[in-house]
């Protein structure tokens, strides 16, 4: 397949810039990345069949921007948008619902996602359905169910989601079976958690020796922690104790900036998932989230300034307001002064280098998977082509779907 005509921009394609390219697909793969246009072989053009083979299908993208497939490093596939919370009887149909909500992902853009916690662990058989292609969807990256020491106020839905355990033997347990049972990382709710009526935001619920008991035994196992953590505290012992990501880092001081930066920690801002939409409970939200929301934004405006390599979450989940609106493109920009080309690198290149899977994805390059995305307009000079559905997206070199 060759995508021709193809906007390109330098920074996603290792210098290849242009208004009309073209990029060569076979097998999956990225084959060529090209600066001119493409045009098909006299040979090929008088012989009809060959030209329907996938190899030389050539798609006319009229000058629209090609960009790498999206990443969206803090979601869940179920939970949020109230998705698995009437499964609790069954897995088959937990499994079902999970599976089919994941695919959603697509039809924003985003080819690879990282689910932090899911009811029952159904993120990594998910997982395991794309990888053995039976359905199409985003590669997952999963930590099975996340592990939160004792609170108050978790319903029976969310409970689902976390793996309880209290003291540095019960994490470290925790840790192993959820990596035994095949997460990829372990996730830990280092302070309160805003969703839980009782949770409170700014207070550390776990012991350092509890977090660095959780980091041993990912490292031990090859793989990582990553944190939930709103306050300043729980950030700081998090990122001393060893915690590769730091997801939300809402109320993060100036001090622990410095810190994070030194480290080289890695901050996933999930902004979108503070905006608060239309219903019953808005100014329940809104007094709740509105506060984080606006500290977290100057920090991670301030962050941006000191040159930061931020990651991109979201904590929302495809199919829902922000996801479909681009709200975390928007609150980057508008709220956090980002430049547009800068969000597009954090959801793509950034990710992907976090993630650690940057040798296969995140970039338009010869030799990377073909996850692929075209949108209409220029969306590094103006992000606000992000706040809808992309006009093509290509998973492993196979449409999942065209204008
Ligand atoms: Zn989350």
């Amino acid at each position: 397949m060759i995508l021709n005509h193809v906007r390109l921009v330098r920074e996603l394609t290792s210098g290849i810039e242009t208004e009309s390219g073209f990029v060569r697909v076979q097998k999956g793969k990225i084959t060529e990345v090209s600066d001119r246009p493409y045009c098909l072989p006299d040979k090929i053009r008088e012989n009809t069949s060959a030209e329907k083979e996938e190899d030389f299908r050539v798609i006319d993208c009229k000058g629209k921007t090609l960009l790498p497939g999206l990443i969206d490093l803090h979601t869940h596939i179920t939970v949020l948008n109230q998705v698995g919370f009437d499964c609790l009887h069954s897995d088959m149909a937990l499994l079902t619902a999970a599976a089919e909500h994941t695919s959603r992902y697509l039809d924003m853009g985003f080819t690879t996602i990282r689910d932090c916690g899911s009811i029952h662990r159904v993120a990594n058989e998910v997982k395991h359905m794309v990888q053995r292609g039976l359905i199409q969807a985003p590669d997952l990256i999963t930590c099975g169910r996340a592990i939160m020491p004792t609170e108050g106020n978790v319903n029976h839905v969310m409970a689902q989601h976390v793996h309880f355990a209290d003291t540095s033997e019960e994490v470290r347990k925790a840790a192993r079976e959820e990596i035994a049972e095949g997460a990829d990382f372990v996730k830990i709710f280092a302070s309160g958690a805003a969703a839980i009526s009782t949770g409170v935001p700014k207070q550390s619920i776990m012991f350092p020796e509890e977090i660095r008991s959780a980091v041993e035994t990912a490292e031990r196992k090859g793989c990582y922690v990553a944190a939930h953590c709103h306050g300043d505290d729980a950030i700081r012992t998090s990122i001393l104790a060893g915690v590769k990501t730091i997801e939300h880092a809402t109320l993060i001081s100036d001090e622990t900036l410095e810190l994070a930066a030194e480290k080289k920690s890695w901050l996933i801002p999930t902004l979108a998932v503070m905006y608060v939409s239309d219903g019953p409970r808005k100014t329940y939200w809104e007094s709740r989230l509105g506060p984080m929301l606006r500290h977290c934004t100057e920090k991670m405006a301030k962050a941006y300034e000191m040159g930061m390599y931020l990651g991109f979450g979201t904590d929302c989940a495809a199919g829902d307001f922000c996801y479909d609106n681009g709200i975390e493109f928007q609150f980057r920009k508008e709220k956090c002064g980002m430049k547009d080309l800068d969000i597009l690198l954090q959801c793509t290149r950034n990710n992907a280098v976090i993630a650690g899977i940057d040798d296969r994805v995140g970039m338009i390059r010869k030799g990377m998977e073909a996850d692929l995305i075209l949108v209409d307009g220029k969306p590094d000079q103006d992000i606000s082509a992000m706040y809808h559905r992309p006009d093509l997206v290509v998973k492993r070199g196979h449409i999942v779907r065209e204008v």
